[in-house]
């Protein structure tokens, strides 16, 4: 991933870091800089803002290059092509230099007024502050498939990850610098900073609808961002082989003793006898044998690829909050 940095950046300390990625927001950006400009000085905090071009195919990048010219607190990173909106998120994080870092979309359905209440929150010893989204101005199908994505993560996933939190939050720059040592590729930002840990907490807010232009979220990418989601926080979906083998193979077993029972006894059933087929009762045991034990063994197979999948994802194995007189090793981790 090639990112490329405005060379007049000058290394200051900054409060806020605020990472907005960008895809064919043209019709946005006007509206985002003006609310921008208008909210950010309410915190009381030096803040850059750095935006995020995932390979724009309108004059997204024309626009930020003017912001920047104008206000070199708006920075600018931009892709070579389009990432993905998680990709682009990640490259804005470890750009991210501000005591605090927030994260949120251009389209303005996450209201910028709506950090000084995370900040408040934050400042009461929280290390992330995350918004839930109270209620979605999107059609009922979509609003639907959202409900029922988090609410299965939810269930299957190993961490907890919050219910109807998106991407928009506050961080304290510890949270993100442990993100940044996840080199994932199929990235899900959200589950990230839930699987972080530190003290967490979420805050509601009503969803606007979209400042202006169209969703760059079609139905696909919403699709393989809850795989991502789903793939990356569980084990659920290899493990299904192996408890579908468990319940196969009891159920052949069964099968097979009754169908053993059936022709010692040789009873009437569906007006049928066994024996008269030779060679039904033996096909049949094997048949469901073979099947039981060939969902089990895929099931297996699956469990060591699940194992294998994790350590090629090589997170680190922990992470120290806080250490007295020692070094902090978590990220020294092979
Ligand atoms: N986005 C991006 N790359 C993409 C798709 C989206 O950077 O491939 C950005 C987009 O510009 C916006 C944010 O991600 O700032 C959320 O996208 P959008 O508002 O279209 O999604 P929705 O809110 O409809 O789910
Ligand atoms: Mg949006």
């Amino acid at each position: 991933m090639q990112t490329l940095t405005k060379p007049n950046v000058a290394a200051v300390k900054v409060g806020l870091s605020l990472v907005i990625p960008c895809y064919n927001e043209g019709k946005s950006l006007p509206f985002l800089k003006e609310r921008l400009l208008t909210s950010l000085p309410d915190l009381n905090l030096s803040w850059e803002v750095i935006l995020v071009d995932d390979g724009s195919l309108d004059d997204t990048f024309d626009q930020l290059s003017a912001m920047n010219m104008a206000d070199a607190r708006f920075k600018v990173i931009s892709f070579s092509r389009n990432f993905g909106h998680q990709i682009a998120v990640c490259a804005g994080l470890s750009h991210a230099t501000g005591d605090y870092v927030a994260v949120m979309d251009a389209d303005l359905q996450d209201p910028p007024e709506f950090l000084a209440t995370c900040l408040d929150r934050l400042r009461e010893g929280y290390d992330v502050v995350y918004a839930i989204r109270r209620q979605r101005k999107e059609n009922i199908f979509k609003r639907f498939c959202y409900a029922s994505f988090y609410r299965l993560l939810k269930f299957i996933a190993e961490v907890e990850i919050p219910l109807d939190s998106g991407d928009f939050c506050l961080m304290r720059q510890r949270v993100v610098a442990v993100m940044r040592t996840m080199p994932e590729r199929n990235v899900f930002v959200r589950g990230l900073r839930a699987w972080s840990g530190f003290r967490q907490t979420g805050i509601e807010y009503s969803r606007a609808s979209r400042s202006a232009g169209e969703t760059k979220y079609p139905f696909r990418k919403l699709l393989r961002l809850a795989m991502d989601g789903m793939f990356a926080f569980s084990a659920f979906p290899l493990r299904l082989a192996t408890y579908l083998g468990f319940v196969i193979l009891a159920l052949s077993l069964g099968g097979m003793m009754f169908i053993l029972l059936w022709r010692i006894f040789n009873f009437q059933l569906f007006s049928h006898y066994p024996s008269e087929v030779p060679g039904w009762t033996s096909m049949v045991c094997l048949l469901l044998f073979i099947g039981g034990i060939q969902f089990l063994i895929l099931g297996v197979i699956g469990e060591f690829i699940g194992r294998i999948y994790n350590e090629v994802k090589q997170r680190p194995r922990w992470i120290i909050r806080t250490t007295l007189g020692l070094e902090d090793t978590s990220f020294k981790q092979v």
